[in-house]
């Protein structure tokens, strides 16, 4: 029932950022170019994302608002229940715990629209929009005031918000974004802004993150790029005399997704061991790919915990590859 739902919702949605972060992982996973996002107070009393990707068919919209309906698993194998576990839930969680509108268009068919509000959805409509896909959530929690109690300040939300999108942009810099506060109303203000990055893989990020982490980052960055038993570690990892004070400059990715994790950051850590003090942290942004039976990365929605299969297999791939990196450029 209606409480139930909105009790299994706050497990996925813990504040406005974690919307936010579920909204632009469904409009990368459509495919799009652009990612436009606003939101006011702190995305307490909005978030909206917009996107040029594939659009949702008007007979699929009450679908994607349905549990476990995703697109996204066949179904076929076993394993998938495992690694996809939280698949489906973003979208009917939002609409529990928020007022969701979503209007969608794909190629061949007219738009349409659809609301739901305290699990309750309206009918598919007729809606004007050219192509993508426009997603507003409003109010978020407004059924639910002891979530709505432990929100911090807009300023913190907002900020949280911030951190998400330029994580996402990070593993995504074929992919321009726009970030705006629309609190107060019109047109709002750009609160961070990149476009989408050309050339190859290496060259795209290397130039995303000099525009999110800044052009000394990225002037000292050394190039990774390394391979072990499936395991794919690419991305740039700083030299020891670019470290920080604390772990704020350490990004790291597993499938493409943002997550913070203990053994990651454990093993960046050990691969800097000889060369920076214990107060002193490396800065890095690092990318893993693998098949994705070979880490479960939905311990939990929200926490972004990783398991590997083989964790030592991670964690020495990781250490050897950068050692190799600063050994080359002489350390
Ligand atoms: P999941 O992403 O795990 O499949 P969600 O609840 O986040 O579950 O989304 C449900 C479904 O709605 C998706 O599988 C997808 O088919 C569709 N969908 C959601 N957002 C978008 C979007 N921005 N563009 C196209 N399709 C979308
Ligand atoms: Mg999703």
């Amino acid at each position: 029932d209606a409480a139930i739902n909105r009790i299994a919702a706050g497990e996925v949605v813990e504040r406005p950022a974690s919307a936010v972060k579920e909204l632009v992982e469904n409009a990368i996973d459509a495919g799009a170019r652009r990612i436009d996002i606003s939101y006011a107070d702190g995305g307490k009393t909005l978030i909206r994302v917009v996107d040029d990707g594939c659009g949702i068919a008007p007979d699929d919209l009450g679908l994607a608002l349905s549990r476990h309906a995703t697109s996204k698993i066949d179904g076929s194998d076993l394993l998938d229940i495992h690694t996809f576990g939280f698949r489906g839930e973003a979208l009917p969680s939002l609409g529990a715990v928020g007022r969701l509108k979503i209007t969608s268009r794909v190629l061949d068919h007219d738009a349409a629209v659809i609301s739901v509000e305290g699990g309750h959805m309206t009918a598919v409509k007729p809606a004007a929009l050219s192509g993508g896909t426009i997603v507003e959530l409003r109010d978020l929690f407004y059924a639910t005031p002891a979530r709505l109690k432990f929100m911090r300040t807009d300023r913190a939300e907002a900020q949280a918000i911030t951190d998400v999108v330029k994580r996402l942009a990070m593993a995504e810099p074929f992919v321009g974004f726009t970030l705006r506060d629309v609190s107060g109303g019109g047109e709002g203000r750009v609160t961070f802004r990149t476009d989408a990055q050309t050339g190859d893989l290496f060259d795209a990020l290397h130039g995303r993150l000099g525009r999110i982490l800044g052009s000394e980052f990225a002037d000292n960055a050394l190039r990774i790029d390394a391979t072990r038993e499936g395991l794919h570690l690419t991305g740039y990892a700083a030299l020891p005399t670019y470290s920080r004070g604390s772990n704020v400059a350490q990004y790291l990715f597993v499938n493409g997704r943002p997550v913070k994790d203990k053994l990651l950051v454990g093993a960046l850590r050990g691969a800097y061991f000889d060369f920076l003090s214990r107060d002193r942290h490396p800065a890095a942004a690092l990318f893993i790919e693998c098949d994705p039976h070979l880490v479960d990365v939905n311990v939990h929605p929200a926490k972004s915990e990783v398991r590997f299969r083989d964790p030592g297999l991670a964690r020495g791939l990781i250490v050897s590859a950068l050692r190799h990196a600063l050994a080359e450029a002489g350390h």
